[in-house]
């Protein structure tokens, strides 16, 4: 096994143009990184994601911005449905169509779920941090859980409303934010991300 990178620079490039999570991204990262920018105020134009899987597309992100001289961290996220053969996967936004309506995409899901028994599924996060050099480390988070119809719960966004997680009655979208978060995909990518590289 190879030993992990660590972050040892001053200076964190986040590669994200989504001011939601560059906010929440810097402080969860506060306490390693003196400094922290992003892709949009370093002028770096948004890759465009051409990847097959979640790791692919946070790897070409963060490499794509650590082109500028700085470490970067990009992310990439969305719900697999094995009973749809992983859909809608790397393409979870894209499934809300261009008006980012998540009541079609929930939809989209639960038209395919008719006459399935299985309707498990997990949410992924990756998170990949760049160096300037090329070397990258990545990791891969996920939450697992039931799809439930109707969607129930106004918290959260994007497919929250129909994901009750295991060992929970409520869905991501019923849940109190803070109960999400220390639970989600998210979460545990950014565990695994700081025990790797910032500690
Ligand atoms: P990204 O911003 O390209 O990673 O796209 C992520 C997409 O996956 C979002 O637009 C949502 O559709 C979905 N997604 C990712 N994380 C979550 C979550 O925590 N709750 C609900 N939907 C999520």
């Amino acid at each position: 096994m190879t030993i992990p990178r660590r972050f040892t620079g001053d200076t964190l490039v986040i590669a994200s143009h989504n001011a939601g999570k560059v906010r929440e991204i810097a402080e969860l990262l506060g306490p390693y990184a003196a400094r922290f920018t992003t892709a949009g105020a370093l002028g770096l134009p948004e890759p465009e994601e051409t990847g097959d899987s979640f790791v692919a597309n946070a790897e070409l992100k963060a490499r794509a911005a650590a082109a500028a001289g700085h470490v970067a961290l990009a992310d990439d996220s969305g719900l697999v449905v094995p009973a749809l053969n992983g859909d809608p996967g790397i393409y979870s936004a894209r499934w809300a169509g261009p008006t980012k309506d998540f009541a079609l995409a929930m939809r989209k899901v639960e038209d395919g779920l008719v006459g399935q028994t299985d309707r498990s599924a997990y949410f992924v996060c990756a998170l990949s941090l760049a160096w300037p050099d090329g070397h990258v480390e990545t990791v891969e988070g996920r939450c697992y859980g039931t799809l439930v119809w109707p969607p129930q719960g106004l918290h959260g966004f994007g497919y929250d409303p129909m994901f009750r997680p295991d060992g929970h009655s409520l869905t991501f979208g019923e849940m109190d934010p803070a109960a999400k978060h220390a639970m989600s995909h998210r979460a545990d990518a950014f565990a695994q991300l700081v025990e790797r590289c910032f500690r």
